[in-house]
């Protein structure tokens, strides 16, 4: 087997860290930046006090951002970081500010739209602006992966751009800061971070270094999320889960994921499924498609290493977090009829689909949208 792994993000990780931003800042000798940050740290006061204690390096602060970042969001960070002729980005925020913000610095020197390359698989330009992404969630494992998914209401259209310069220098992660998520957020983000781990596990391009990780991230999830959940100021509950996401992150850049992301973009673009809810939706479902197929033992052997029997008894494990966590298990409330289920078929043919280990055909997913929507 050959392989490869890189992980170009330097990660400071720890309770409190955020504060530090300004002085990592500095020692990078970034000058003159700007503040990306999810509108609910304006709100909270947290990004004011943010900008006012970096002593002058970060000089604005950008919240136009909606969960599921638009191109248009895109387009406007990267035009003020042009105008403003400023030198780097603080991402504060879940998935969707610490995407907007890659997507804008990764385009701010080019003066191109970010259209040009959603959906497109155009190379990104190599010049651009360093990142420091600061997570709030846990999460996507946005802080060290090379992927910014935006979306394009407009072309009905949610993509994964992929670009070595989406990689942010640096990742600081402060479990502190995802105290005041809401547990609907924590049940989506966490059961995203478990699809990270398998799907990285199973993607045809798996790789023994991600392999470990993923395993040690899934093995958190099912211990902590429910905790998490439950009790939002567990401070033990919430540093694994951020330690978790991350791993899951690193588990998941480089094999890329695969048939339950795919499955996500038309759930959230069409019908507004959470991301996270939307990926865990069929994770149990692909769980024992996977488990049937010709790489099955290897799975065997990871749902082995979590305590269960095999597989398909992690499958029953996956589901019934999902009915614990207050999760979607069914899309029965959207009362789907036959064209919008073909529809769905025909919109899960997203690249990250031919990652799965199992040819996932027509028909499966047709068998799979009917069950779930039953
Ligand atoms: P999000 O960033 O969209 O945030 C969800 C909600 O939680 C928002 O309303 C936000 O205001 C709120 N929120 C965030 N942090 C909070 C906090 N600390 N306290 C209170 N509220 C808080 O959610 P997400 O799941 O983190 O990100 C989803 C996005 O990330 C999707 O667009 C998804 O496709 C993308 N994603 C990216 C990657 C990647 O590698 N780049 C991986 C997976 C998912």
């Amino acid at each position: 087997m050959n392989w490869a792994y890189r992980q170009p993000v330097t990660i400071f990780f720890g309770k409190g860290k955020s504060r530090e931003i300004g002085r990592i800042a500095r020692d990078q000798r970034y000058g003159r930046g700007l503040l990306v940050a999810d509108p609910f740290f304006e709100k909270s006061g947290l990004a004011r006090t943010i900008v006012d204690s970096s002593e002058g390096t970060l000089v604005g602060l950008f919240t136009r951002v909606s969960p599921n970042p638009e191109a248009e969001e895109v387009d406007a960070c990267a035009e003020r970081l042009r105008c403003q002729k400023l030198g780097f980005v603080v991402a504060l925020g879940g998935g969707s500010a610490l995407d907007c913000a890659k997507a804008a610095a990764g385009i701010a020197l080019s003066g191109q739209s970010i259209r040009q390359y959603l959906g497109t698989g155009m190379p990104l330009p190599k010049e651009h602006l360093p990142v420091i992404a600061v997570p709030t969630t846990a999460g996507t494992g946005s802080e060290v992966t090379c992927v910014a998914v935006i979306s394009d209401q407009a072309q009905g259209l949610k993509a994964p751009i992929v670009s070595e310069t989406f990689y942010p220098a640096c990742a600081v992660v402060d479990p502190g800061l995802t105290y005041t998520v809401p547990p609907a957020v924590t049940a989506g983000t966490g059961i995203d971070v478990l699809c990270h781990a398998l799907e990285g596990f199973w993607s045809r391009g798996h790789q023994p270094v991600c392999d470990a990780l993923a395993l040690h991230a899934a093995k958190l999830v099912f211990r902590f999320l429910p905790q998490a959940w439950a009790c939002p100021s567990d401070e033990q509950a919430r540093e694994k889960m951020c330690e978790a996401s991350l791993l899951a992150g690193l588990a998941f850049t480089l094999p890329k994921t695969t048939a339950p992301h795919a499955c996500s973009f038309p759930l959230t673009n069409r019908f507004h499924v959470p991301h996270g809810e939307a990926c865990g939706l069929t994770l149990d479902w692909f769980t024992r498609l996977n488990a049937a197929g010709e790489d099955g033992q290897r799975l065997n052997d990871f749902a082995a290493a979590l305590g269960y029997r095999d597989a398909r008894d992690m499958a029953d494990g996956i589901q019934a977090l999902k009915r614990q966590l207050c999760l979607r298990t069914t899309l029965k409330d959207l009362h789907l009829e036959k064209e919008e289920i073909r529809q769905l078929v025909a919109d899960s043919h997203h690249p990250n689909l031919l990652n799965n280990p199992v040819q996932v055909t027509d028909e499966m997913l047709w068998e799979m949208y009917s069950q779930l929507a039953l």
